[in-house]
């Protein structure tokens, strides 16, 4: 029988979609914490070519599995509208994703839309990408060309046998290394590397990850393997906390913490005492950081969703072809965002994860 795992429901809070949404009177956009939008996560496709086991087990994502028609997806006028209504009320911060994002094709074209985009300050927003890396070796030049600033690709270990469990897929370790460094040779640079770590099965990665990108330029981050989605079968006894990660690689290299570049930043940064380059730690599991979150996402068929493990999202593809004007889309945008209470991660706990949650190969991370 086949499945479909993306969640369609409304948000039980969700205005009343008719254009009754209040006039966006301008000024700073802050949720009910009190947090600005800032980042926008634009999940392109929920199709992939890997089955990590820990974001599409090939369980439920079989031959069998139902992806979304492509007549339902936004096209990129549709999403370059968003994304343009968001940059109006603060996002200064794109980042293109999936599902495998290099699988929509000519997604260069939706790079040039956004790359048009100015803040009211009349700057370009900063535009990445994270993908899997098995298409980028062919694709960097163009997405480069096209105006995207940098971009970040998954590995989640250098030994081929242990990538092939991870990804569940019969790519080469070599294949994603040399997107990497195409990437990287084509200036969309510095490329970051992320590896989501599960304990007992690729944590024995770490080191040899770490030795190999040291001295690269590239910045490889640490991934805690996060409770996403309700298919993963996520354990806590499976979670390699950030501490524990550093403490691995600061027993070989010693490591100085770095200074976050901007409030809300994911990633906890810190840097080889030597000079030899700077990595990552993504806390979501064992340090939460609901409090800076910024970040919204807008899924593959037009629906906000304002955390990662969101049940619901908010419907904007109705508006986008049922006529409404630019004004209409960001005095929704805004009411969306205005109404923002999420703080799951520091919510966690027995009862969090078992509610539905939305896929991160829908939503995009
Ligand atoms: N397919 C692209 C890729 O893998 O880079 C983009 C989409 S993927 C959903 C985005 C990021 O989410 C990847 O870095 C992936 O490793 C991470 N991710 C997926 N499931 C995760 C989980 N359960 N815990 C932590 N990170 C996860
Ligand atoms: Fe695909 Fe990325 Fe999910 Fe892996 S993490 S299955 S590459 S979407
Ligand atoms: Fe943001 Fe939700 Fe993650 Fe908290 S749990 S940091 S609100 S995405």
């Amino acid at each position: 029988m086949s499945k479909v795992i993306y969640l369609t429901k409304q948000p039980s809070n969700a205005p009343d979609p008719a254009g009754t949404d209040a006039p966006f009177g301008g000024g700073p956009l802050l949720d009910l914490r009190r947090r600005p939008l800032h980042d926008l996560r634009i999940s392109v496709t929920d199709r992939c070519n890997f089955r990590c086991t820990y974001c599409m087990p090939r369980e439920v994502f079989g031959s069998d599995y139902e992806f979304m028609p492509h007549a339902s997806l936004l096209s990129f006028e549709e999403i370059a509208r968003v994304a343009g209504i968001a940059v109006g009320l603060g996002v200064r911060k794109i980042r293109l994703t999936g599902g495998e994002p290099l699988l929509r094709k000519h997604l260069e074209n939706l790079i040039a839309l956004l790359a048009r985009l100015r803040t009211p300050e009349g700057e370009p927003v900063d535009l990445t990408l994270t993908t899997n890396g098995t298409l980028l070796a062919k694709k960097a030049r163009a997405l480069k060309e096209a105006g995207l600033h940098r971009v970040t690709v998954s590995l989640d270990a250098l030994d081929d046998s242990m990538f092939e469990r991870m990804s569940d897929s019969n790519v080469s370790v070599a294949t994603v290394l040399e997107g990497i460094e195409e990437a990287a040779r084509v200036g969309l640079a510095p490329v970051k590397v992320n590896m989501v770590v599960r304990k007992g099965l690729n944590d024995g990665q770490i080191l040899p990850m770490a030795r190999h990108f040291r001295h690269s330029g590239h910045i490889l981050r640490f991934i805690e393997y996060m409770d996403v989605g309700s298919t993963n079968g996520w354990n806590l006894d499976e979670v390699l906390t950030g501490r524990q990660i550093l403490d691995l690689i600061g027993s070989e290299f010693p490591l100085e913490p770095v200074d976050a570049h901007y409030r809300g930043e994911v990633a906890e940064r810190w840097r080889y005492a030597d000079g030899s380059g700077e990595i990552g730690v993504i806390t979501s599991v064992s340090q939460p950081f609901c409090g800076d979150c910024s970040r919204a996402r807008l899924s593959p068929e037009g629906r906000i969703f304002l955390c990662l493990f969101a049940d619901a999202g908010h419907d904007l593809r109705s508006l986008l072809r049922g006529g409404a004007s630019d004004e209409q889309l960001r005095d929704r945008l805004a009411a969306i965002w205005h109404g923002r209470n999420d703080h799951y991660s520091e919510q966690r706990g027995h009862e969090t994860q078992r509610r539905d949650k939305v896929e991160m190969s829908y939503i995009g991370g």
